[in-house]
């Protein structure tokens, strides 16, 4: 945990410095995944209340310890069909919205005493074939259907863009992802508010760009331990 407190203070403070941000606040969304509920615990003593984690189990035994905690959960990572049932129950924020099918089984699964669960629809910016994602292509059809789900809220876009070596073309695809969600706002007369991009290296150029959600593991938390990532 040494340092935790300093790493994480310096990473608000990018935030806070990008003078370029948007009207409204960005939310520095804490990545825990693989590190332990102490150190949430000693974020959250500072204040910090957004945290994102990518694995279910883990996720879960993290949130029993830290059940009279006020934090807001956010699920980043990969859907199994089968885990969505308490992802619609224990989350408030889901990021990797990537298929139809799941985005039914969330629907569905999310207890109505609860609110409409916040999604963001995951875009496969750079059309690879080993992410996942909606393709641009494919994004109106889906948000039609999206639309119907009265129990998400359909809160904006994620990606996850492969790294460039050079930032006009980091920028390009940061600002790329912006215009395809005003494009969709107005085509699908929606209002999302939310883009989930930017990482520790990338953060203020995503922020200049419109990210409304920046995810920074790392350079919180410190390296992972190899062995825990599943
Ligand atoms: C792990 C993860 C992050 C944080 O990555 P770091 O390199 O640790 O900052 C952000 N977004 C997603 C989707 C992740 O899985």
């Amino acid at each position: 945990m040494h340092g935790l407190k300093e790493r994480y203070q310096k990473q608000l403070d990018r935030v806070k410095n990008v003078a370029e941000a948007p009207k409204g606040k960005v939310t520095l969304l804490a990545v825990s995944k693989t590190k332990p509920a102490t150190d949430i615990a000693a974020l959250y003593a500072q204040g910090q209340r957004d945290f994102g984690e990518n694995y279910l189990q883990e996720a879960l035994f993290k949130q029993k310890a830290l059940a009279h905690f006020d934090i807001d959960w956010h699920f980043i990572g990969p859907i199994q069909s089968n885990k969505t049932k308490e992802i619609a129950r224990r989350f408030a924020w889901v990021h990797s919205v990537d298929r139809l099918k799941i985005a039914k089984r969330l629907n569905e699964q999310r207890p109505e005493f609860l609110r409409p669960l916040n999604v963001c629809v995951q875009v496969n910016i750079d059309e690879e074939d080993s992410k996942s994602g909606f393709t641009e292509a494919e994004l109106d059809q889906a948000i039609e259907q999206l639309k119907t789900y009265d129990q998400l809220h359909l809160r904006g876009l994620m990606i996850i863009p492969k790294v460039r070596k050079e930032l006009a073309m980091q920028r390009a695809v940061f600002k790329k992802a912006a215009q395809l969600k005003e494009r969709l706002n107005k085509s699908h007369h929606l209002e999302m508010d939310t883009l989930s991009m930017g990482m520790s290296s990338d953060l203020e150029l995503a922020i200049e760009e419109g990210a409304t959600i920046v995810r920074i593991g790392t350079a919180i938390f410190g390296e992972r331990d190899k062995n825990k990532i599943k």
